[in-house]
């Protein structure tokens, strides 16, 4: 996907720097005060959060910035950053006017970069984890090295299947912003023995958005990319990434076959009202 662009506007943390890897070799990050506090924490149990929590409240509307880095530095610590900066300004781009449409309040989210642990607002981050969005903090997480891992161990390399991974993520912003999410942690705390049904089909329904989002910008395109997206669907579905180690009651994205069922109704319809996983599957 030609995704060349990288807004201004977006909203960029970045905690990188702070984990393993120590502070060696920081000479590139200009404000030592906050890449201690987050360093602290590991080390002393101190809470970076309350650091990083006042940096942001002097720069409500600016894109947050921690970790002395510039937008543009953040941007082009490595390929990977630069291809996330530019996924985050195109879907930017895309669901804000829809939700102007439909007179729904729209934020934006803030990506995230961090290397091996970081903080959010819904706990401690991990790489392991993989990329995952916290509502509390409106957070897109990510350690890019989960995108080898794709490549590698999963078999889903390329632009767009990184860009779906993106999309995916920002699939929950917008359930948090639609109030979506609430109504699901409602509808599973009223239905416990069908907990599992419903994440599957809010999941579900992150990787139709994911689809809608790629087919609003579909001069953008490539060849293989559709290829590219029904691959990585495929590579992390619940049956696929556990090999029948846990049973299909207990599965939380969907089956692969499920995951690329979702993605390509978003991508040919384009339109996010087909996304409606829950009277799909929850009937
Ligand atoms: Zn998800």
């Amino acid at each position: 996907m030609r995704l060349n662009d990288i807004s201004r506007n977006i909203r960029v943390r970045d905690q990188r720097g702070s984990g393993g890897g120590g502070l060696g070799g920081g000479g590139k990050l200009g404000c030592g005060a906050v890449v201690l506090a987050i360093a602290g924490y590991f080390i002393f149990g101190l809470d970076p959060m309350s650091t990083l929590g006042m940096v942001d409240s002097v720069q409500t509307d600016a894109p947050v910035q921690t970790g002395g880095q510039t937008l543009e530095e953040s941007c082009s610590v490595n390929e990977y950053s630069r291809e996330t900066c530019a996924a985050l300004s195109s879907l930017d781009a895309t669901w804000q006017p829809l939700f102007q449409q439909a007179g729904i309040p729209f934020t934006q989210p803030t990506l995230n970069f961090y290397d091996g642990r970081g903080q959010s607002g819904c706990g401690a981050a991990q790489s392991a984890m993989g990329p995952f969005y916290c509502p509390s903090d409106q957070g897109i997480y990510i350690d890019t090295s989960f995108y080898d891992q794709l490549d590698r161990q999963l078999g889903a390399g390329g632009d767009f299947a990184r860009a779906y991974v993106m999309a995916h993520e920002y699939g929950h912003h917008v359930q948090n912003l639609t109030g979506q999410a609430t109504q699901v942690r409602q509808l599973q705390q009223q239905n416990p023995g069908a907990a599992n049904r419903i994440q599957v089909a809010m999941e579900l329904q992150a990787d139709c958005y994911a689809g809608v989002w790629a087919a609003k910008n579909r001069e953008l395109m490539e060849p293989g990319d559709i290829e590219e997206g029904m691959t990585a669907a495929s590579s992390i579905g619940d049956d696929t990434l556990t090999q029948g180690r846990v049973s299909p009651d207990n599965f939380t994205h969907g089956t692969s076959a499920q995951r690329m069922e979702w993605l390509q109704r978003g991508l040919k319809t384009g339109d996010e009202d087909q996304c409606d996983t829950f009277s799909a599957l929850l009937r």
